[in-house]
């Protein structure tokens, strides 16, 4: 059955890009500590297959996208992060905004996702999370009434049962078909 809706909220790490060599093997933050890779982790962090076209997609059907993604960082210090990212993958035209919750909060991303529906006027069903974490981001939007989609990894911790009703996909393109 199609979804309609207005705004997706994307996790980054895991989701949109993740390290090249280990993909969604391992946790993806490791690039960004390791002494081989951490002065230039642009270098080793690649997008998801067809993520670029398939938010090119969705974009263009006027979908409103926003990267929200947890850090340890200060909000500000992480914006820029994730804007770097952005541009380095040419995605930064696609997003409406880019925002960070805070790493240790796992419910950090419902405040950001009611604001941001606030700021725009639109509804909880008008939203759809996606995210590779089961807690910080699948579990931050249900929590809310958003809809949302876990991404298929073995890493991510998760309850001691899964959910009968889990919403997973693999991919992020596989949106494209879902949607509109
Ligand atoms: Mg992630």
């Amino acid at each position: 059955m199609k979804m309609k809706k207005k705004i997706i909220f994307l996790d980054g790490d895991g989701t949109l890009w993740y390290p090249r060599t280990t993909k969604r093997s391992q946790k993806p933050h490791w690039v960004y500590h390791d002494p081989e890779t951490k002065d230039n982790y642009l270098e080793h962090l690649e997008l998801t297959p067809h993520t670029k076209e398939a938010l090119e997609y969705l974009s263009g059907k006027g979908i409103y996208l926003v990267v929200l993604s947890a850090n340890p960082y200060a909000e500000d210090v992480a914006i820029k992060e994730i804007k770097e990212r952005l541009e380095h993958f040419g995605l930064a035209s696609l997003f409406y905004t880019y925002r960070s919750s805070e790493g240790s909060d796992p419910n950090g991303k419902s405040s950001i996702i009611l604001e941001v529906l606030n700021t725009l006027g639109l509804n909880k069903k008008d939203a759809l999370m996606v995210g590779d974490s089961y807690f910080y981001d699948y579990l931050a939007a249900k929590n809310i009434g958003v809809d949302a989609f876990f991404i298929e990894n073995n890493v991510s911790k998760m309850p001691s049962q899964t959910p009968h009703d889990l919403k997973s996909i693999k991919e992020v393109h596989e949106l494209v078909d879902i949607l509109i």
